[in-house]
């Protein structure tokens, strides 16, 4: 089909419930968005790899935020907050470089990787900012 999801833009759909559903986001196809709702606000735990360190920050703009950081590639998001940014300051403190930077040790690689799940981090973001705006 031709549609695309008034939600995220995407023009992918499958069939879930009988329905046609947006495959990034989930929004099904003939719901319409409440315009009296203000956007949702999804915060997110980020990392971003540069070179061999990578920096976990939290941000419920991570559209923004992640383009103003330098950075080479989004590993993943991670849904929480600043109390969750700083467990996973604590949890990789060993590896810490300084600020919200940590060495790519295999172990950080290995648990943002779980994260994403194979999945590009920024499309479970739009199904996070979807579910959120769900009637
Ligand atoms: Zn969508």
């Amino acid at each position: 089909m031709n549609a695309i999801c008034v939600f995220c833009g995407a023009r992918e759909f499958e069939r879930a419930d009988g329905r046609p559903r947006c495959a990034v986001c989930g929004w099904f196809a003939g719901d319409a968005p409440d315009p009296d709702l203000p956007p949702p606000v999804v915060e997110v735990v980020y990392y971003l790899r540069y070179a061999d360190r990578i920096k976990i920050g939290t941000s419920a703009h991570p559209r923004r935020r992640l383009a103003a950081i330098h950075h080479e590639e989004l590993l993943a998001f991670e849904r929480g907050g600043r109390r969750l940014e700083q467990a996973r300051h604590a949890e990789f403190a060993d590896v810490g470089e300084g600020g919200e930077w940590f060495t790519a040790v295999p172990g950080l690689v290995a648990h943002a990787a779980a994260l994403a799940g194979g999945v590009d981090p920024w499309r479970t973001y739009t199904r996070w900012l979807a579910e959120a705006r769900r009637p």
